[in-house]
C-alpha cells in the first residue's frame, strides 16, 4: 500500500486537520444551495478583510476584493504584487449541487393528500432521493421586489418534508423493472400536509396555502417567481469509526469551493493576482448569468485591469491568456465493493491528497479539457516544493462512462488550466463522502498554487 496523507502527518498536524474539516463541516451544513453558500462565504470574506469591488477607485497590491454576482456566482481576488495584467493565478469550482427544484405550480391536492411537485436538477438516481427527510431552502421573490427568504427542515424543531417510496410488500412489479425507471421523474413530489381546512375544494390545500399565508405571506402565484431547493435536511457527520471521513450533501462541490475559498483567505500577499472563482449551474452545463459560461468572470477582470489604469481589450486578452488556473470538482473515490469501474492505477483513492485529472470527458475523452504537458509538469513542481501529496486521476475506466466539468470554459479563454479535487464516493446521492485527508490536503495545494506559480 502506498502512503497516505494519514501517514506523514505528525499530531501536530492531524489535530490542525481535524479542526479545518469541522469549520468545514459545519459550514457545508448551513450552505446547502448555490445562494446560501454565496451568503456565507461573503460573510466569511468580510470577516478575512474583503471588500465589494465598486467601494475600490484603485487597485494596489495586497487589496482583498469580491464581487457577488446575483447572490449565486462569487469571485473573489487578492491583488499581487505584479500589476494585474500579467495574469491570474485563478482556483475554480461550483457551488450547485445536484436536488430538486419546485416546479412553477407546485401545490397540488390528491385523494387527502397536499404534494409540491418537483423537477430534479442535475443527475441523480432518482430511487435514491424518496424515504428520507427533506429540507425547502431558497427564496420567493414578490411582484412588489420583497424577497423572502425560506429555510424549513433544517432548524431544531422544523418540520421535514419527503418523497415517498412503495412498501416493499407491493413493490414486486417496481422491483423488476430497471433502475432508471424504478422511480420516475414525475413521482418525486413531496408530501407536505393531510389537515384540510373548511372548505369543499381542496381543503388540504386550502390549509397549506392559509399556512403559507399566515406564516410566510406567501400567496399562490408566488411559486411562478420563486426559486425554492429541495435538498436533503440535517447536518453533515462525521463518517468512520474513526472520524476520518465526512458523510454529508452537496460535497460536489462546495468541498472544492470550501477549500478553495480558506486558501485565498489564508494566503499572504502573493507575486501573481489570486482568485478564486464559485459558480452555479455546473450540474446542468455551466449555462446562464452566473454559470462558468457566462462573461461575468471576463468583465469582472476587466473591471479590476481598469482600476489599474488598463482599459483596453487587448490587455485583457493578454492578461487571460497569461493566467493558470485549477479548475477543481470533485473525483471518483475508488471504492471497493465497485472495483469493476475503475482501472487501479489511474484511480483516486481517500486519503491520498488532492487528485489532478489531466483530462476528463467520456468515450474517448470526449467534451474535456486536456492540460497541456508542460503545464501539469510545473504543477507537479509547485506540490512537490510544497510538500503536498497528490495523486493523478481518470473518472472511472476507459467507456464505463464519464463526465465533465468547467475546465475547458476557461481553457477557451487561452489559459492553461488542469482539473484537480477531492475524491468523493456516492457521488450525486443525498449523502456524499469525502475523506477528511483529502480535504485538507486539497486546502494546502490550493495556497501552494496560488502562491507559487508563475
Ligand atoms: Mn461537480
Ligand atoms: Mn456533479
Amino acid at each position: 500500500m502506498n502512503k497516505t496523507v494519514w501517514n506523514k502527518l505528525n499530531e501536530e498536524e492531524k489535530a490542525k486537520l481535524f479542526a479545518f474539516n469541522e469549520e468545514y463541516r459545519k459550514f457545508l451544513s448551513v450552505s446547502k444551495t448555490e445562494r446560501t453558500f454565496v451568503i456565507n462565504s461573503v460573510k466569511a470574506a468580510e470577516e478575512a478583510g474583503f471588500r465589494p469591488l465598486e467601494s475600490f477607485d484603485e487597485l494596489k497590491e495586497g487589496d482583498k476584493v469580491y464581487v457577488n454576482n446575483r447572490g449565486k456566482n462569487i469571485c473573489l481576488f487578492v491583488i499581487g504584487r505584479q500589476p494585474v495584467k500579467n495574469g491570474l493565478n485563478v482556483l475554480g469550482a461550483h457551488i450547485d449541487s445536484p436536488r430538486l427544484d419546485l416546479k412553477q405550480h407546485p401545490l397540488y391536492e390528491k385523494d387527502g393528500l397536499a404534494l409540491f411537485d418537483t423537477h430534479y436538477y442535475g443527475g441523480i438516481k432518482k430511487y435514491q432521493w424518496v424515504a428520507t427527510p427533506m429540507a425547502l431552502v431558497g427564496v420567493v421573490c414578490k411582484k412588489d421586489g420583497t424577497v423572502i427568504d425560506i429555510n424549513i427542515g433544517d432548524k431544531a424543531g422544523d418540520p421535514v418534508v419527503g418523497v415517498s417510496d412503495l412498501l416493499i410488500h407491493l413493490a414486486s412489479k417496481q422491483l423488476a423493472k430497471t433502475g432508471s425507471t424504478v422511480v420516475e421523474g414525475e413521482q418525486l413530489d413531496l408530501l407536505v400536509g393531510s389537515i384540510p381546512a373548511d372548505e369543499e375544494k381542496d381543503p388540504v390545500k386550502a390549509n397549506i396555502l392559509k399556512l403559507l399565508k399566515d406564516e410566510y405571506d406567501i400567496e399562490e402565484d408566488d411559486f411562478m417567481s420563486a426559486e425554492i431547493e429541495v435538498v436533503p435536511a440535517g447536518e453533515a457527520r462525521d463518517y468512520g469509526l474513526d472520524r476520518s471521513m465526512i458523510m454529508g450533501y452537496g460535497h460536489d462541490d462546495k468541498v472544492c469551493a470550501y477549500t478553495s475559498l480558506k486558501a485565498i483567505f489564508d494566503i499572504e500577499t502573493p507575486e501573481r493576482t489570486a482568485c478564486c472563482i464559485l459558480v452555479d449551474k455546473e450540474e446542468i452545463g455551466s449555462v446562464g448569468n452566473t454559470g462558468m459560461q457566462s462573461r461575468f468572470f471576463e468583465y469582472t477582470v476587466a473591471e479590476l485591469l481598469a482600476k489599474q489604469g488598463e482599459e483596453s481589450q487587448l490587455t485583457l486578452f493578454r492578461c487571460l491568456s497569461d493566467s493558470r488556473m485549477l479548475s477543481s470538482d470533485v473525483s471518483a473515490a475508488y471504492d471497493p465493493l465497485y472495483p469493476e469501474v475503475m482501472e487501479a492505477k489511474n484511480s483516486a483513492y481517500f486519503g491520498k491528497g488532492i487528485c489532478f485529472n489531466k483530462f476528463t470527458g467520456r468515450g474517448g475523452k470526449s467534451g474535456s479539457n486536456d492540460a497541456n504537458a508542460e503545464f501539469v509538469a510545473k504543477v507537479r513542481r509547485v506540490m512537490d516544493d510544497n510538500d503536498v501529496m497528490f495523486q493523478t486521476c481518470e473518472l472511472g475506466s476507459v467507456d464505463a462512462g464519464g463526465g465533465g466539468t468547467i475546465a475547458y470554459i476557461l481553457a477557451n479563454l487561452n489559459m492553461d488550466v488542469i482539473d484537480a479535487g477531492i475524491a468523493v464516493q456516492n457521488m450525486h446521492a443525498p449523502n456524499e463522502v469525502v475523506s477528511k485527508a483529502d480535504v485538507y490536503e486539497a486546502y494546502r495545494a490550493y495556497i501552494a498554487f496560488l502562491k507559487d506559480m508563475d
